[in-house]
């Protein structure tokens, strides 16, 4: 039986080869939209599309592999703020049904739509970080043709 010609690579914790990388920097650079390893170049070339590489120190951001745990995160976050908010105002001042969904709807999307892309930076920061999917393997920023 011939098998196909594909290398499997198996994600392991073999943290003596590789360096210590500041997991908060990393996700706090990726949160204002930077590189997480240099802080300058730009993780971004669209509002949710993450740039192929670094324009600064040429670190390949193509083994992210965020998905959509930035979209569960800001519901979560935004979940946080909106329901105990309108719980407290529907208890203390009871205002009218049409009011309230109008500032709720209105400030959960604004609030989803602003903090999507600060939170897809800091996972892919995350990611960088702890060396998760292909992050581990190009350190040297060198950019692999194709
Ligand atoms: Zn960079």
């Amino acid at each position: 039986m011939q098998s196909a010609n594909t290398e499997t690579k198996v994600w392991s914790r073999n943290s003596a080869s590789l360096e210590k990388r500041d997991v908060w920097s990393a996700m706090k650079r990726g949160f204002s939209g930077r590189c997480p390893r240099c802080g300058q170049g730009k993780l971004f070339r669209a509002f949710l599309k993450v740039a192929d590489h670094c324009s600064v120190c040429g670190l390949d951001f193509t083994p992210h592999r965020a998905d959509d745990l930035p979209a569960y995160l800001v519901i979560v976050i935004v979940g946080h703020i909106v329901v105990p908010a309108a719980l407290w105002i529907e208890t203390n001042y009871s205002p009218e049904v049409w009011l309230q969904l109008s500032v709720y709807l209105s400030f959960t999307c604004v609030a989803s739509l602003l903090l999507l892309q600060p939170v897809k930076g800091a996972v892919v920061g995350f990611q960088w970080a702890l060396h998760m999917h292909g992050f581990d393997d190009n350190d040297g920023g060198e950019i692999s043709p194709g």
